[in-house]
This record gives structure tokens, C-alpha cells and sequence, in this order.
């Protein structure tokens, strides 16, 4: 399979793992023996509880926003099933939930991610009462004289008609599915930076799909608590993976960080090497071009280690520091990989967006025609080396990693942009 394809589904397997074992539940559940339909009834509560708890707690607004939304909603619907199974209120809970889980997901996804404890946070929590309020509203048309029964006729609108799900449940949830799977999508600025797509934003799209069937099933017995649940999971694993991500990646590049690195080391078997990397007189660099293109030069940078050859893993470091960790080769092997990759990364021109960069883009053609052949900043940054291994007086990979750190220095004072052992 095309390794760039399996890369843009990997991050799927999760979600569809628990939608597939969700279908499993809701097939088998009216097979089950009686003791465990309890757990089907309160698997929901325990999971959407404990999702939305932990995204307050790991500060995520929007799965926040979601998994309280689904709290309630499933709340909603298991009241409204208890007290009046078959009636008009079931009926307008259900409309209530399929039209505002969605619409509470499409709008936390359009404003940015600012934690729970967001400034004016209080307009959410007045929002979720205003929703409250108004399915209790819906749901009792009829019943007084405050309520009327003008929500009867509204329900019966062709928009809002259900079961299954309403026309304008469905309406948006295919809106919120689309700006959900937008955020997913790999934005790249140029070729080498493919951003992977973030665990959460995955987890937001996959939670969407199993309330959404959870909808269209909500007739089978089981199904809806099934998919509620699945809905749930997926979240909380996408909150788990996000904080996983958050402590062990470097953000500006995108390579596994030093805390990644230090995690793998107890690991490592009696034979594996360790090459220490460092960027040629960057704090000129840095002055010259100043601090936020010597980021994205990082990152070009990080991009190129991150394809070394050999089985070699790159992490950072430490600000223009990288390490590439080789498990279980010797030195001789992996040298010629380092070799092509310390020549990669002199030849390689950055084309560096500069931060006098016209903002319009007629001056932007007029400058650029000015440079003819040349593009515009062009850059390039060299490598200095450091590579050391394991053996009978070097066992441990601080010392290797320190062995290294001593070849690199010798490498700089060599003249730097080179390899040494
Ligand atoms: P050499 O390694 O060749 O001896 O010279 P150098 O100028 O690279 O020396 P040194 O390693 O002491 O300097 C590191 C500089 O890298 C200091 C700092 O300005 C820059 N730097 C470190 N981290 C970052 C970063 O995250 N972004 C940017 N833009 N610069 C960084
Ligand atoms: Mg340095
Ligand atoms: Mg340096």
C-alpha cells in the first residue's frame, strides 16, 4: 500500500476499532443475558461523565463541549424513554438532541481552542441552559397552558419530522462532519511540512459519526447507548492521545521530543548508536535573519532528519540540537547514512518565507520579478555531526550520548559541516 495513503488512515484505526466494536454491542445486545443490560444502560453515563471530566481537566473546550452535549443529550433521552415512552415528548427530546448536539459541535469547532477556562466561559454554560430549558419546553407542549401546542405543529414540519433523525439534524451534522474533517486535513506550506493531523480533531470527526448512528439506529433496542457510548470512548482516547502528543512531541517540528528519547534509552538493547547533530553558528543565523525564520529553518531541517536513512529515529534535542537514535546498528553502518544526510541538508535551498513578505500579492510578483532566477530567501544552514556507540567500555546510552556530544564537538572545531566518530 502506498506508504503516504496508510499514513493519512493510520490515525483512523482508532475510531473505527470502537465504532466496529459499538456495531458488534448493538448487534449482540438483545442476545444478551439480562444482568447485563444494566451495564448498557449505565455504560453511557460512565463513560460520557468521565470523558467530559477529563477534557475539563486536560483543559480541551471543544471535547469538553461535546462530551457534556452528549451527557445531556443521552440524559434527555433516557428521562424522556422512563417517563413517557411512545409520546410526544420522546419525540420532541429526540428532534431536540439530533438537531443540537451537532449545532453545539459546529460551533465550539468554529471558535478556536482556548480551554475550558476560556475568558467569558459563562456564555456556554448560559448557552447549554438556554438548550435545557427549551427541550423542556418542547417536551411539554401540550401539558399547560404556558407551553401551548404550537410545538406539535412545528415538530411535524418537514425539516424537523422524525423519527429517524430530522432533515436538519442531518443538515448539520454534515456541516459539522465537514468542518471537522477540515481541521484534519494535512495542511502543508510548502512540501516538507506536512502537518500530522491532530489526535483530537480525528477523535471530534469519529464522535460525530457514532452519534449520528446512533440516531438513525435510536428504534433498535441497544443501538443508541451503543453508539452514544462508542461516541464517548472515542473521545476519550482522543483526549489521551492529544496529552500523549502534547508531552512527547516537539511542537515546532514535529519530531519526537527529548522526553520521547529519554523514555526509549532504558530500552535499547547492548548494541545501537547515537549521533548528536547540531546546526552550524545559528545564533548568527538567528541574527541575520532573524528569530522566526531560523523556526521554520528548524523545521525544514527537522523534516530532513526525520528521513534518515539506516533505522535511525530523529528526535530534538534541545533547541538546535538533534539526536538520531540507531537501534541495534554499529557505527560503520549507519555512518554513510549520516554522511548523505549531513550532504542533504547543505544542498538543500529553503525556500524561507521572510517576515517582510508583502501581504498583497502585486508587490509580491514585482519584488520577486526584481530577483529573476533567484527565489526569493533562499537559504541554507549546514550540520555538524557527532556520532558514537555502544560497546564494552561505553554500556550505557549516557555515555554514548556524552561520547557523542564529544565527537560533535570535535567536529566543530574541525571546521564543522562534517561527520565525526
Ligand atoms: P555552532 O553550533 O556552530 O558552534 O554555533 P551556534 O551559533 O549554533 O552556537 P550555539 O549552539 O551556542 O547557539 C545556539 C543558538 O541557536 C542559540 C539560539 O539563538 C539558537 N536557537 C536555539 N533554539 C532555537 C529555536 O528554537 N529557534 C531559533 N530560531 N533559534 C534557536
Ligand atoms: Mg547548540
Ligand atoms: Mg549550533
Amino acid at each position: 500500500m502506498n506508504p503516504s495513503l496508510l499514513r493519512l488512515l493510520r490515525p483512523l484505526a482508532v475510531p473505527a476499532a470502537i465504532l466496529l466494536t459499538a456495531a458488534i454491542a448493538a448487534g449482540t445486545s438483545p442476545s444478551l443475558p439480562h444482568s447485563f443490560s444494566g451495564l448498557s444502560v449505565v455504560g453511557p453515563y460512565v463513560v460520557l461523565l468521565l470523558g467530559a471530566v477529563i477534557s475539563a481537566w486536560f483543559n480541551r473546550s471543544r471535547a469538553f463541549i461535546m462530551l457534556a452535549s452528549l451527557l445531556a443529550a443521552y440524559a434527555a433521552w433516557g428521562l424522556a424513554s422512563d417517563l413517557a415512552a411512545k409520546t410526544f415528548a420522546l419525540r420532541a427530546v429526540f428532534t431536540s438532541l439530533a438537531i443540537l448536539v451537532p449545532l453545539n459541535v459546529l460551533l465550539a469547532l468554529s471558535f478556536p481552542e482556548r480551554g475550558v477556562r476560556q475568558h467569558r466561559n459563562y456564555r456556554w454554560l448560559l448557552l447549554g441552559l438556554a438548550e435545557i430549558l427549551l427541550v423542556f419546553w418542547v417536551a411539554n407542549a401540550g401539558r399547560s397552558a404556558l407551553s401551548g401546542i404550537a410545538w406539535h405543529d412545528v415538530l411535524n414540519h418537514w425539516l424537523l419530522r422524525s423519527p429517524p433523525t430530522p432533515v436538519a439534524g442531518r443538515l448539520l451534522f454534515v456541516l459539522a462532519l465537514v468542518a471537522a474533517v477540515v481541521r484534519t486535513w494535512p495542511r502543508s506550506a510548502g512540501k516538507e511540512l506536512r502537518k500530522e493531523p491532530r489526535p483530537l480533531d480525528i477523535g471530534i470527526a469519529g464522535a460525530l459519526v457514532a452519534f449520528f448512528t446512533a440516531c438513525e439506529w435510536a428504534q433498535t433496542t441497544g443501538a443508541f447507548g451503543a453508539f452514544m457510548s462508542a461516541a464517548g470512548v472515542i473521545l476519550l482516547v482522543a483526549v489521551l492521545q492529544e496529552s500523549h502528543r502534547l508531552a512527547f512531541r516537539d511542537e515546532l517540528t514535529g519530531l519526537p521530543s527529548r522526553r520521547a528519547l529519554e523514555e526509549r534509552l532504558p530500552g535499547l538493547g547492548p548494541t545501537y548508536a547515537i549521533a548528536m547533530a547540531d546546526v552550524d553558528h545559528f545564533k548568527k543565523f538567528n541574527d541575520t535573519h532573524g528569530h522566526a525564520t531560523g523556526d521554520q529553518v528548524l523545521k525544514l531541517v527537522g523534516a530532513r532528519l526525520a528521513e534518515v536513512g539506516g533505522g535511525g529515529t530523529a528526535y530534538r534535542y534541545g533547541g538546535e540540537e538533534f539526536c538520531v537514535l540507531f537501534a541495534e546498528r554499529r557505527l560503520e553502518e549507519v555512518l554513510p547514512h549520516l554522511e548523505q544526510l549531513r550532504q542533504e541538508i547543505e544542498r538543500y535551498e529553503m525556500a524561507v518565507r521572510g517576515a517582510d513578505r508583502p501581504r498583497d500579492i502585486k508587490t509580491g510578483t514585482q519584488r520577486r520579478a526584481g530577483h529573476a532566477g533567484h527565489p526569493e530567501n533562499a537559504l541554507s544552514v549546514t550540520v555538524s555531526i557527532g556520532v558514537a556507540e555502544s560497546d564494552a567500555t561505553l554500556m550505557k546510552p549516557t555515555l554514548v550520548i556524552r561520547s557523542a556530544d564529544e565527537a560533535l564537538y570535535r567536529a566543530k572545531r574541525a571546521g564543522r559541516n562534517r561527520v565525526m566518530r
